[in-house]
């Protein structure tokens, strides 16, 4: 696979201006990158390393071929070099050669990308959330009023001097202050710059105080294929890091809205730590490692496989185990921002709509993860990972796809009614047999444990909080079905952010035999972008995943979801005000001549048992109010959702009326 051209391009032209291409140090001497061997024994770390691929200060490097390495390797021994390095190889990569040739991945972040689908404003709102947006702007303004900035094209440096000299300088400073030595940005590297094909495409940006002087500088180059921008080197005059950090931020906003007006997707950081980077604005994370090859060197971690597929989970469907994640393989797990897409057969002339979902939602689902944990009852969800997670067309998608993708026809599926119906729907739909084990008790939220575990069903279907009876489960009988039986439990948490007791979702990176389904669809309110949370084992996942149609999760789908999780307050009050209207509205139903009795919710809905049921449900079909008949279910009841104060006190008149 082939990586961006201008950047290797930019990696060969300051080399060249430095005088190494292959330069022979010790990994410990390689500033940037130190602290990504510490895990290395000593030895390693000072022993002489000839230093392949790109430089290691060039944003990112190609993976070397077959042939390059055979050189390096050649040249490592005409050196006596016992150690070989090839750094920031993106495991987008074809690395097969470097394998093959006895490299190891060391693992050492990402390059950082900002992408920009719409406006510049809404897509960080939907990043970083409103306020720190606002503190962006803020920030964006203040500058703009008090540093003036230009553009100065490399082509036309010899007619700036200045902006040369300045530059390095900056620089030079930059490099003293971290307590390095050798400054790569020097003016000679910028002039081997000007003179390459690159000068065209690569400006200098430069912001100067009122004074003239120059406080920031750094380079900026076009992607090859027109649609984005690297954004590299930016050195601040100022020793306070608090200032620096300000204007490196204000800088990045009005870059994106420069980006963003030119048409350009996207804009590249570079390498960086990708919490800092998310904070402005960055949502891809493009995993790089340094590939190690040398004397006794066990790669850290173990052999951990880049991009390694996680292992298939023993309960995948026959069907399932034989076949790929669907879709194009380009996009599998394969996160990329540079590539020219030539290969979907879309129309190019009709915007961004014309393309095809973004498939990498990794990000997405670490936004949702972070989100969740600061909830009551959910602090382990933090310690999920993206591999964890499959968003879905809404939770009765992600009953579909793990039916399908776990349970063949024939096998039993249990489901414990009352309980919420398209579970047995879905089953049967899909030729498998269904038992039903009814709840127990007077609030309908006892399981039958044995009678469960003796049906021995491939997968139980549990709903807790539970619809339409509104109570929880009991977590004890939970657990004793998650450790005791051999088939799958899946627990369809759609109702859980209304709930006092916990979450069981950090559980699932425990239990292999466990999956638990969420919505944004009730909490959330965002039953119209129909997105739904499988949360598993990884290897439950990958199956998941297998069965998924591709592209179900549209763009307009993920902005919204983004947007609502990054400022999740307004949603989170929203629940708290259904709680209390919940409990004032159960209280009032109890208390109601035609109500028998309303049983304990933990949802944002009420079961009521009423004492004319058929009544009471004409009554309120011909006032137009539409409540569940859950008669069928539960006898004589309905299920009535919370609403706002002023259609549930219309509800009880209607009630009333009714007697
Ligand atoms: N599970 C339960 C228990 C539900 O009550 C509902 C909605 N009625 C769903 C899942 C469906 O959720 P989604 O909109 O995410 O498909």
């Amino acid at each position: 696979m082939r990586r961006s051209a201008d950047i290797d391009a930019l990696g060969d032209v300051l080399s060249a201006a430095l005088g190494f291409r292959v330069p022979v140090c010790s990994i410990a001497e390689l500033g940037q990158s130190a602290e990504a061997f510490a895990a290395l024994p000593r030895p390693a770390l000072a022993r002489p390393t000839l230093v392949g691929g790109g430089a290691p200060y060039s944003p990112t490097s190609p993976a070397p071929t077959a042939q390059a390495l055979d050189a390096l390797v050649r040249r490592a021994k005409e050196r006596d070099v016992p150690q070989i390095l090839v750094p920031n190889v993106r495991r987008s990569d074809d690395t097969s050669a470097l394998r093959e040739a006895g490299f190891h991945p060391m693992a050492v972040g990402s390059e950082c990308v900002v992408r920009l689908p719409g406006e510049v404003d809404e897509t960080l709102r939907t990043r970083v959330g409103a306020g720190r947006l606002g503190e962006l702007r803020r920030r964006h303004h203040t500058v703009a009023r008090e540093l003036s900035w230009e553009r100065v094209r490399l082509s036309e440096l010899g007619d700036s001097p200045w902006a040369r000299d300045a530059f390095a300088a900056l620089h030079r400073r930059q490099v003293e202050r971290q307590g390095g030595r050798h400054n790569p940005y020097n003016a000679e590297a910028l002039h081997a710059l000007a003179g390459s094909a690159l000068a065209d495409r690569t400006e200098l940006l430069i912001r100067r105080r009122p004074d003239n002087s120059v406080v920031q500088a750094g380079l900026l180059t076009n992607s090859h294929n027109g649609r984005g921008l690297y954004h590299l080197a930016q050195a601040v005059d100022h020793e306070d890091p608090v200032a620096r950090r300000g204007l490196n931020e204000a800088s990045l906003y009005a870059l994106y809205l420069d980006a963003r007006r030119s048409g350009l997707e996207w804009v590249h950081l570079g390498r960086g730590d990708a919490d800092h980077t998310r904070r402005l604005g960055a949502d891809l994370f493009v995993p790089l490692d340094h590939w190690l090859r040398g004397p006794d060197l066990p790669p850290p971690g173990g052999d951990e496989e880049d991009g390694a597929e996680p292992a298939l989970s023993a309960f995948a469907a026959p069907g399932v185990s034989t076949v790929p994640v669907p879709g194009p393989a380009r996009f599998r797990h394969r996160p990329r921002f540079d590539l020219l897409d030539l290969s979907s057969n879309t129309n190019p002339f009709l915007g961004a709509e014309s393309t095809y979902p973004e498939l990498d939602t990794a990000e997405l689902a670490r936004i949702y993860l972070a989100t969740i944990s600061k909830l009551p009852g959910h602090a382990g969800a933090g310690g999920l990972s993206a591999d964890h997670l499959l968003f879905t067309s809404g939770a009765v998608d992600g009953v579909m796809l793990l039916l399908a993708a776990l349970a063949s026809p024939g096998q039993r599926v249990c489901v414990t009614p009352p309980t919420f119906e398209l579970y047995a729907h879905f089953a049967r739909v899909q030729g498998l047999s269904v038992v039903e084990v009814p709840l127990k008790g007077d609030d309908l939220s006892g399981l039958d444990v044995d009678r469960i575990l003796a049906a021995d069903p491939r997968v139980t279907m549990l709903c807790d909080p539970n619809n339409p009876v509104g109570t929880r489960l009991d977590p004890a009988q939970v657990n004793a079905l998650v450790a005791g039986g051999r088939g799958l439990v899946v627990i369809d948490e759609a109702y859980v952010e209304f709930s006092e007791h916990p979450s069981y979702a950090e559980l699932v990176d425990r239990h292999e035999n466990l999956i638990v389904l969420r919505t944004l669809s009730k909490a959330w309110g965002l039953a119209g972008a129909r997105c739904g949370i499988a949360l598993a084992h990884p290897g439950l996942i990958d199956a998941l995943r297998r069965v998924q149609v591709p592209f179900g999760f549209t763009n307009w789908a993920q902005r919204t979801v983004r947007d609502r999780l990054t400022n999740a307050e307004e949603a989170l009050a929203s629940v708290q005000r259904i709680r209390a209207e919940r409990d004032r509205m159960a209280a009032a139903l109890a208390e109601h001549p035609a109500v028998d009795r309303v049983f304990p919710s933990e949802t944002n809905f009420l079961l009521a048992r009423l004492h004319k049921h058929e009544r009471v449900m004409d009554q309120l079909r011909g006032a137009g109010i539409l409540v569940a008949d859950t008669g069928h279910l539960v006898p004589a009841t309905c299920r009535i959702s919370i609403g706002t104060r002023r259609a549930n006190t219309i509800l009880l008149e209607e009630l009333s009326a009714a007697l």
